[in-house]
């Protein structure tokens, strides 16, 4: 992940100390006994995960793992999210082990990807990355991907590259932009995603895109709703707790909490309003614009981050709105002409320029929001 203008991640030591291990497993027990769950993920993250020693893995699980003996209904799961340039043999025999697949950053082309992933001496990191993306399509036989949409390589040669490296699952990303940051035109990033899930769904041997297998299944009113980030919880290297990653782009230390896993259960973090916002609220506490939203219902109002406006805090509709209308419309038109069956004839095709142009005649200021308070308590001015 892009560092997102928060440098608070220099006061981090490099690597998590085994000593905190413990501490971990013994708010993950707390937490579960109050919220069971039917999986549970533990996922090394980053930095660079595979920058640490093999053997804190191995150490890692198998103190987790004491938890399935208290949690029998349980699934306990690991992930590791890399930027996938150390993976050789040895990792790919630590991963397989550990039934580990881990998700390799890669930002589509050369082109592509070498824009913002570059070593210390400025040179891309994408061959690399190639390399280990085959050694593990060889040793684990599946390849899953992490990509950063980038407008400035065409939708055609994203997914053919994507399909040219064999990729099963495609964990396609917004680029993380806040209102103060967003470089795009409206609708651009919208236009540029339609084409992409064109050719996805026209592909009879489609990888995985969660990004759009979720916005499909809300549409059809499935319970399998995109789930945006609202479930992940953050432990940095010295044990703080935190919210998810992509909310340091709101502002400096703006994630910080003064919670540390020796100390602190995960619960507290829900006393402080950004963790109360972000696991609890944030689908429901919307600006006024997503409150009357035709497509709310499937698009929740996007990510925190988006949503963010230095002036007034959380109290704005995402900065890809218009891009989720026009995609949103498009699926749900889409699914009509590919499975006439699951509609009847009172639903019509849906037009994203009217809804766009219906939200554009609303007057916002007349509409009391209930939740304006607490969105603008984020404001920094
Ligand atoms: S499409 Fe726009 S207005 Fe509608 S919920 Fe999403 S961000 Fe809000």
């Amino acid at each position: 992940m892009y560092n997102l203008g928060d440098t608070s991640f220099r006061n981090q030591p490099k690597f998590m100390k085994e000593s905190l291990i413990p501490h971990i497993i013994h708010r993950v027990e707390n937490y579960l006994k109050q919220h069971p769950q039917e999986v549970f993920t533990f996922t090394f993250h980053g930095g660079e995960p595979l920058l640490i020693d093999k053997s804190f893995f191995g150490k890692f699980i198998r103190q987790a793992e004491t938890l399935k003996e208290l949690f029998p209904e349980t699934t306990f799961e690991y992930n590791v999210q890399t930027n996938g340039v150390l993976i050789d043999d040895d990792w790919a025999a630590v991963l397989k082990a550990y039934k580990i697949f881990p998700g390799v950053s890669l930002d589509g082309t050369k082109k592509a990807h070498d824009m913002y992933r570059k070593d210390h001496k400025e040179n891309g990191s994408y061959d690399d990355v190639i390399r280990g993306l085959k050694l593990l399509k060889r040793k684990l036989g599946f390849v899953s991907v992490i990509s950063v949409m980038n407008l400035d390589e065409s939708a055609e040669v994203t997914y053919q590259h994507l399909t040219d490296i064999s990729s099963d699952y495609v964990n396609f990303l917004l680029p993380d932009y806040t209102h103060d940051s967003f470089p795009y035109q409206p609708k651009e990033m919208g236009k540029w995603l339609i084409s992409l899930y064109d050719l996805w769904i026209q592909d009879k041997n489609r990888p995985i895109i969660p990004f759009f297998n979720g916005l499909t299944n809300a549409i059809l009113g499935s319970q399998k709703i995109a789930r945006h980030e609202a479930h992940a919880l953050v432990i940095e290297t010295n044990g703080d707790i935190e919210a998810i990653d992509s909310l340091k782009g709101c502002g400096e230390n703006f994630t910080k909490t003064s919670l540390n896993v020796v100390n602190n259960d995960f619960e507290e973090i829900m006393q402080s309003p950004l963790g109360k916002l972000y696991f609890q609220d944030s689908m429901e506490k919307l600006c006024t614009k997503c409150l009357e939203c035709p497509v709310a219902s499937v698009c929740r109002g996007g990510r925190l981050v988006h949503r963010h406006k230095k002036e007034n805090g959380f109290n704005n509709p995402s900065v890809y709105c218009e891009d989720m209308i026009l995609l949103i419309s498009h699926i749900q038109n889409t699914m009509m002409k590919l499975v006439p069956s699951m509609y009847d004839d009172s639903i019509s095709k849906m037009d994203a320029n009217e809804i766009i142009d219906y939200l554009n005649t609303l007057n916002f200021d007349s509409i009391e929001n209930v939740y304006k308070q607490d969105l603008e308590f984020f404001s920094e001015v």
